[in-house]
């Protein structure tokens, strides 16, 4: 059987730990993760774009756990009504290849986007930073939000978006879940920016996009860029790249994903897990310009899936589902037929049953 986690055994499983906990929990397992990023079968994921968005397959897998991510993204769907991404994804046991878990995936996204937004700017940022810029104030940002205040201390933020509504809503969220947030209306991306320690750029538009400009860089600024997640989508001026020092998820994701594609090849970035585990140093002065340009890896939804199977299981959440078929004869597959042929088409024509058919 495998294990099936809806969107409510989610967000239980986020009441029971708690929000700033559950961040906490996320941000360590994906540490732990790409701390041993050498045992991991990597790929960047497969992408099938539309003119109106791109829906992708993001698998990984270790010695032990195979996983997989759907997701989507798609900067009108709001106009219908409809959130811009989605997603589920399963676990699998590699030894047999049996489907654990099935799980929604579209609150655990902006979870494990907002804990790995953090865990990057835990080791790039400075220690000192206190204020954030947050523009772009759709879905994800009440998570980024709230990852930045509970994991990094972040006190003051500043919100942008041309949608008046969605920073109503996000000012409104962050009241209630966090009061001791300074929170600030800006009439745009540079107002919001200005002295800022930390800019987050989480907007969706599918088109290449300067929402931070070179002139907003202010020394010792980390840009934390999550909106740019797609080939001609993107959200910084390539100046501000040239600027910076470039942390990226899985380089051979990033170049094709991130703002990285407006640059050449030989470019250089790091990856995150190289600082993580000592190969590589992170910010290198308090004036250095530090950029994690995220795109999402399958590795961050790995760690995801695992932490709430094991959070499923510890709450006795979620409901068993044959998924797949597990006949008692793993060779009679259709054998698992048989019975419901013959009750379907009794039902349908009474009189003598199916004489062909028996287990
Ligand atoms: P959303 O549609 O709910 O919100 C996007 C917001 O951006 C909207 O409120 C829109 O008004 C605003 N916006 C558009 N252009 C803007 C601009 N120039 N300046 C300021 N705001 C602007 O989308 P969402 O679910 O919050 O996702 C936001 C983005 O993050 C998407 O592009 C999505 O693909 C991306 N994303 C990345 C990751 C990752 O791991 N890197 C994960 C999840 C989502």
């Amino acid at each position: 059987m495998t294990l099936l986690l809806t969107t409510s055994d989610v967000a239980r499983i986020v009441a029971a730990s708690g929000l700033p906990n559950l961040l906490r929990r996320l941000a360590d397992a994906i540490e732990a993760d790409m701390r041993r990023w050498p045992e991991f079968d990597k790929s960047a994921r497969t992408a099938s774009h539309s003119p109106c968005g791109v829906i992708e397959l993001m698998p990984v897998a270790d010695a032990t756990h195979y996983a997989f991510k759907y997701v989507n993204g798609h900067p009108g769907n709001t106009a219908l009504g409809l959130p811009t991404v989605m997603a589920f994804g399963a676990l699998a046991d590699v030894a047999t290849g049996a489907p654990l878990l099935l799980a929604e995936l579209t609150l655990a996204t902006a979870l494990r986007t907002a804990a790995t937004s953090a865990l990057a700017a835990r080791i790039l940022a400075r220690r000192d930073a206190r204020t954030m810029a947050l523009i772009g104030n759709g879905a994800q940002s009440e998570f980024q939000a709230l990852a930045f205040h509970h994991l990094l201390g972040i006190d003051e933020i500043r919100l942008y978006d041309p949608d008046p509504a969605a920073t109503a809503r996000l000012r409104r969220h962050l009241g209630a879940a966090a009061p001791a947030i300074r929170l600030r209306d800006c009439g745009s991306a540079a107002e919001a920016s200005v002295g800022a320690d930390i800019v987050t750029t989480i907007t969706a538009d599918k088109r290449r996009a300067v929402v931070v400009a070179p002139e907003m860089l202010e020394p010792g600024m980390h840009l934390n860029a999550v909106g740019g997640d797609c080939p001609g989508k993107t959200e910084l001026h390539p100046a501000v790249l040239a600027a910076a020092r470039v942390f990226v998820e899985y380089e051979p994701q990033t170049r094709i994903e991130g703002e990285l594609q407006q640059m050449p090849a030989e470019f250089a970035v790091t990856e995150l897990w190289q600082v993580l585990s000592g190969a590589a140093p992170g910010r290198a002065s308090a004036s250095e310009v530090t950029l994690f340009d995220s795109v999402g890896f399958a590795l961050e939804d790995f760690s995801t899936l695992r932490l709430l199977l094991a959070a499923a299981r510890e709450l006795a959440l979620g409901q068993e589902i044959d998924l797949t078929a597990r006949p008692q004869d793993p060779k009679n597959l259709f054998g698992l037929l048989c019975g419901t042929m013959m009750r379907d088409s009794a039902v349908r024509e009474p009189g003598p049953g199916p004489r062909l058919l028996s287990a």
